[in-house]
């Protein structure tokens, strides 16, 4: 069974999904790894480098697409609309392991479908225990909460730590995370090991303790509503407009005293929520920041905009897509690592062939296109 990883089409991705160790594993599953030429160009793993690990490198997507039973790859493949359809050079039948962006491209959906490919959006792998080795929105998101908090380091005109120098004390900064799933929780980490003050926000009561925990303070509107904020698997809800007035009261109050914002907040399937207005960046201070990473969702802050660092009301506003791929290296070995443990998942140990278990509540929870149709529960109904 042939297995091909495909250089990333879509504008500024600098991921892979295999990385040379990947493949090493990927061949000892039984399959034959093609790898399109330059595909890992951008997160340092030369083709050598796949060579020696025993992929065969193809010139070209076509190419690489061609023969392939298994398509790997970090963003949802171009279709139709683009000048390279990737679905198109794909086999009728193949297996696709990506990052689909389900949501938000219905008509690439119908694609696969027609191509009667088995799709499995990577975003959709449910957040228990066993599937954790799995869980790309963890391991991305993860990089994310990183990256955010040195770029706003980057873009602020200050120090995070506090100095006492003979010229006099430069002041700890002061920075608040937005929502603390799994970006928040390693944005504190990272504030807080620079040396900054942090406070964070969230709606799920269950981050208090966690907030707490990393040495950071927690502010919330604590009512009756924000009990029940959270879903069976863990999500944020959609909360009324009483307390979203009571919040906006809350962090209008805290912002003003922050020199730093990063936003991290989501919920699933629906336009991020806003939670920095454009009055509230007008009363922060001049040369405060605001890292925006829900920018891609529609953004928590209104004066963000995507792809860009913009000036507002003397606040820095970053507002960078695809912040993963700003740390290409790490976020491609680990992603790599995540899609191969899938492929393990998929993979019968005897007979070396594909076994689609849908028994498996890991595999059925992230399959979204099987034999013509558009199968995820989430989904059918877009
Ligand atoms: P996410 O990216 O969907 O959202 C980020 C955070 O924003 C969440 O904490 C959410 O509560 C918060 N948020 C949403 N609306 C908000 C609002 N209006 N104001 C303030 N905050 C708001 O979250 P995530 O990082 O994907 O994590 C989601 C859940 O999954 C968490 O409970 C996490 O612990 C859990 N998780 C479980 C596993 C596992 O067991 N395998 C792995 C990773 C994450």
């Amino acid at each position: 069974m042939i297995v091909a990883i495909p250089k990333e089409r879509r504008p500024g991705e600098t991921r892979v999904a295999a990385s040379p160790d990947t493949v090493k594993k990927l061949i000892d599953l039984g399959l034959d790894v093609v790898v399109e030429k330059g595909a890992g160009q951008a997160a340092a793993m030369t083709d050598e480098a796949y060579k020696a690990a025993g992929a065969t490198i193809a010139k070209d997507t076509k190419t690489a697409l061609e023969k392939a039973d298994i398509v790997l790859k970090v963003q949802r493949p171009t279709g139709s609309d683009d000048k390279t359809d990737e679905v198109a050079l794909m086999k009728e039948g193949a297996v696709l392991l990506c990052i689909l962006n389900a949501y938000n491209d219905k008509p690439l959906l119908d694609q696969l479908a027609a191509r009667k490919v088995t799709t499995f959006g990577m975003e959709f792998v449910p957040r228990i225990t066993r599937a954790q080795s799995m869980d790309v929105l963890s391991s991305q998101s993860n990089l994310a909460g990183y990256k955010s908090v040195l770029d706003a380091a980057a873009e602020f005109g200050r120090a995070f730590p506090m100095m006492m120098t003979a010229a006099g004390t430069v002041p700890p900064a002061r920075v608040m995370i937005m929502g603390v799933g799994v970006a928040g929780l390693q944005a504190i980490a990272t504030a807080r090991r620079l040396g900054a003050i942090v406070s964070a926000t969230d709606v799920r009561l269950a981050t208090k303790e966690q907030v707490e925990s990393l040495g950071a303070t927690f502010v919330m509107v604590e009512s009756e509503e924000a009990k029940q904020a959270e879903t069976a698997g863990g999500y944020a809800k959609e909360m009324s407009d009483e307390y979203k007035k009571q919040q906006a009261a809350l962090i209008a109050e805290t912002l003003k005293k922050q020199d730093i914002a990063i936003c991290t907040a989501l919920i699933p399937g629906r336009k991020a929520p806003t939670l920095i207005t454009e009055e509230m960046v007008k009363s922060m201070k001049p040369g405060s920041v605001i890292v925006d990473l829900a920018v891609e969702q529609g953004g928590n802050c209104e004066c963000s905009e995507p792809g860009k660092v913009v000036q507002k009301h003397g606040v820095t506003v970053v507002g960078h897509l695809n912040v993963p791929g700003r740390l290409p290296v790490d976020a491609s070995a680990l992603y790599a690592k995540n899609l191969l443990n899938f492929v393990t998942l998929l993979i019968d140990k005897e007979t070396k062939a594909l076994k689609i278990d849908l028994e498996d509540e890991i595999v059925k929870g992230t399959l979204v296109t099987q034999d013509g149709q558009v199968v995820h529960p989430a989904l059918k109904a877009a």
